[in-house]
């Protein structure tokens, strides 16, 4: 039929012009990692709920294209996963968080990991690297990972994050609430902190089951010893709200958005404090 056969045609061009797209990106991803000039890391502040000060910072990768401008790490993420760059742009965070977290003094960085590089069999070693090349101190240093992640039972998986957290490292687990293990998989999971999804705290003061997951994530959480974070926070009633509930942490564009490491002076000291 014709119509069959102009879709086919639309389609398949479409899906050609994604290709090459695609393609261009990963060839420009590739020429960035060289020269590293595109990449840089942002630092986004982590408030203690107890005298919102800042307590650290989560590194979040920027790649300023300079054709397409500023592309999403959760669009280049997943093609740097996919095509073995994840292992290169993963080790210029990690390097080049725990270099400028070296310098802050008592206070952490938390880098975002991705299963692919736990799967490495070399992970753990790589970040021990790191971490004495840099100088930071093991304490200090954070790993992100997602739930999926986290429950993965390869035994590089497993092993990398025992070896990590043996020599004092910690380990979150990020986007909490969003992946597919229930709440009960709290009482097994081997982290040290759980990180409450946006999601959930966006609808606080709004929808009030949103309140109840985060109290019960809460609850779960301390009562295994495990410290919390609610991520996205955005107004004072999220905040105030959330300080009641006894999250231990708090992060979001109320506070600051990510900025470069030369802004960070600016906000690592509340304004009025010495
Ligand atoms: P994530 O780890 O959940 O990071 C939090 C994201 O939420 C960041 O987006 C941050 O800018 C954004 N955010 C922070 N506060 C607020 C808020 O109050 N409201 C809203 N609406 N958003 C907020 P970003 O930087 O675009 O990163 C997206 C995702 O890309 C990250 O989600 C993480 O999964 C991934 N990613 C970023 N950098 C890296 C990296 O170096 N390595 C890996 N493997 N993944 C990364
Ligand atoms: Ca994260
Ligand atoms: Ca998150
Ligand atoms: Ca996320």
């Amino acid at each position: 039929k014709n119509s069959g056969r102009s879709r086919y045609t639309y389609f398949s061009e479409s899906m050609d012009q994604l290709l090459s797209r695609r393609q261009e990106m990963e060839g420009d991803m590739r020429a960035a990692l060289k020269t590293g000039n595109e990449f840089q890391v942002h630092y986004q502040p982590i408030i203690s709920a107890l005298d919102h000060r800042v307590k650290g910072y989560e590194a979040l990768l920027r790649w300023e294209h300079p054709k397409f401008g500023s592309i999403s790490p959760e669009l280049f993420i997943p093609i740097a996963e996919e095509t073995g760059m994840i292992e290169a742009v993963g080790e210029f965070v990690l390097r080049e968080a725990c270099k400028a977290a070296a310098k802050w003094s008592g206070k952490s960085v938390a880098v975002n990991v991705s299963g692919v590089e736990l799967r490495d069999e070399g992970y753990a070693a790589k970040v021990r690297k790191i971490l004495l090349s840099t100088g930071l101190s093991p304490q200090a240093l954070e790993l992100e990972v997602t739930e999926t992640v986290a429950t993965d039972e390869a035994s590089a998986v497993v092993a990398n994050l025992d070896a990590l957290r043996a020599i004092g490292v910690q380990i979150a687990i990020d986007d909490f609430g969003t992946g597919f293990s229930s709440l009960g998989r709290l009482r097994t999971l081997n982290v040290d902190r759980i990180k409450i999804d946006r999601s959930f705290v966006q609808g606080f003061g709004e929808k009030a089951g949103d309140e109840a997951i985060i109290r019960a994530i809460v609850e779960l959480a301390h009562a295994r010893g495990l410290k919390t974070t609610a991520e996205g926070v955005e107004t004072s009633l999220q905040d105030a709200g959330l300080v009641k509930i006894g999250c231990d942490s708090l992060q979001g564009f109320l506070y600051s958005k990510p900025v470069p490491l030369r802004d960070i002076e600016h906000i690592s000291t509340p304004a009025g404090s010495p």
